[in-house]
């Protein structure tokens, strides 16, 4: 079992290389393990670095800190969504639950970044939900009264207008919410990495490869040694199932995404010079594109069952090529190859795309499965399990406790066919705006 990423994410490529690079090669004991440094396993150790200052907080990633999804998402930390799983939020009192989780997310990214002076390209520019096929408007009327009745404030849009503010003419309806932050995800997860507590000790190319549990110690296994710990916190989003946490109830899902490289002068004029803006999909398989605060575009239009350790070069070569035909479909001036990264990402997602915050027996906890949507969430569930784990109760708990839990899901090789099967489906229905 080991974690392979490749290299070529444009958003860690643009952060300064790290040094001080520490991997476990001996046998450690410590009052509490942390499991995945993503933004959930960041937020967990600083908040119990911050509250026990005297205690040993041992923290480890099969990979660099900050190098999987959290360094590799989109950028987009979102107030409300409209395809966050695989079935639509029909009834108002659970959207509410949901957004409310996404409105604290908001809160702890916009302290952690004010108290540590981040700068992360925080840009409260809102975003689109766009397509080009005109009888999305059916669904878009549906959301925006769903947003109405819960205060979000929005507009529908037209051709012309996207036209105008995106500098595409590809989309023919859209609707715009004034909620919702752009932001450079890497950035901020290297904010996340450089504020670590001192004493919190982080291991990183250290993949656990099992654990168990022996009366009050947990004993974890990993190549080059071994952690006795009294408490642990799974943080490992898609790689739950892999370590056995909560696995009936979460899966993988691998996404791809490319970045061009930035616009010209003249390039840019040519699709009129827009604002930094970010467009989400209607149907769940479209593509989510950005055009970044440095005239970048930035494209995904995959989501794949397929083992998250790692993607071949030859797969990823063809999901770039996918995605340069979504980019020439929407700036057909632009040139062919402007391309210049292309990269994968592990999300974990649950049938009911509900979030994993829980503790999962005596002195084991676990949060993650954030369905896609994890910059704010993970922020603010990593925190919050750490409180929750000291037996603190708050408000912010409650609120995340209210929310529906995850439901069952059938077990292999079902679930792996009702999971292909429905995306199969989804991307048919999609197939334009990919
Ligand atoms: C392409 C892409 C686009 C996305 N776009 C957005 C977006 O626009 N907005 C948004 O809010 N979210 C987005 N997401 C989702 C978001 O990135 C995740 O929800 C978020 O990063 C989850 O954070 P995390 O810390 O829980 O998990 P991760 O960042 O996945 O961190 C988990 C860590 O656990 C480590 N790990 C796994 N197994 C082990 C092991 N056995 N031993 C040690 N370490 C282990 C991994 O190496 C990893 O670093 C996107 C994700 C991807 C891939």
């Amino acid at each position: 079992m080991q974690v392979v990423n490749d290299n070529g994410c444009s958003w860690i490529n643009d952060l300064n290389p790290r040094r001080n690079i520490n991997s476990l090669l001996s046998n450690e004991e410590c009052n509490w393990l942390i499991i995945g440094a993503g933004y959930t396993g960041l937020s967990a150790a600083r908040k119990l670095g911050q509250l026990h200052p005297n205690q040993k907080i041992i923290l480890v990633d099969a990979q660099l800190a900050g190098e999987g999804a959290s360094g590799r998402n989109s950028g987009y930390l979102v107030d409300t969504t409209l395809n966050d799983g695989f079935t639509s939020n029909k009834e108002l009192e659970n959207y509410k639950k949901k957004t409310d989780i996404y409105s604290l997310g908001i809160d702890t990214v916009k302290k952690f970044i004010k108290e540590h002076q981040v700068d992360c390209d925080w840009n409260e520019s809102g975003k689109y939900f766009a397509s080009s096929k005109i009888e999305d408007k059916k669904i878009l009327d549906n959301f925006s009264n769903t947003l109405s009745k819960l205060g979000f404030e929005h507009s529908i849009l037209g051709n012309e207008e996207l036209s105008e503010q995106l500098g595409t003419n590809f989309y023919n309806i859209g609707l715009y919410t004034k909620g919702g932050i752009l932001l450079h995800p890497g950035k901020l997860v290297r904010a996340m990495v450089d504020a670590l507590p001192s004493n919190v000790f982080l291991y990183e190319n250290s993949c656990l490869l099992n654990w168990s549990k022996n009366k009050d110690l947990i004993l974890c296994n990993f190549k080059n040694g071994i952690i006795k710990t009294k408490k642990i916190i799974f943080a490992i989003n898609g790689f739950m199932k892999s370590l056995g946490i909560k696995s009936n109830y979460n899966f993988p899902i691998t996404l791809t995404a490319s970045m061009t490289r930035r616009l010209s002068d003249e390039e840019f004029k040519s699709i009129g010079e827009p604002k930094e803006w970010g467009v989400l999909p209607v149907r769940p398989m479209g593509a989510t594109i950005r055009m970044t605060k440095d005239r970048r575009i930035l494209i995904r239009n995959t989501a794949e069952v397929l083992s998250p350790f790692g993607m071949s070069n030859s797969i990823l070569q063809k999901r770039s090529l996918n995605q340069k035909i979504g980019i020439k479909k929407r700036f057909p001036q632009l040139p062919n190859d402007i391309i210049n990264t292309s990269w994968s990402g592990i999300v974990s997602r649950t049938r009911n795309s509900s979030q994993i915050f829980e503790k999962i027996d005596s002195n084991i906890f676990a949060a993650g499965c954030y369905n896609g949507s994890g910059i704010g969430v993970g922020t603010l569930f990593g925190e919050q399990i750490a409180l929750k784990a000291i037996n603190e109760n708050t408000n912010e708990i409650k609120t995340i406790e209210a929310r529906n839990k995850p439901t069952w899901l059938p077990p292999q090789p079902f679930l792996n066919f009702g999971i292909k099967t429905r995306l199969i489906y989804e991307r048919l229905k999609a197939k334009t705006e990919i």
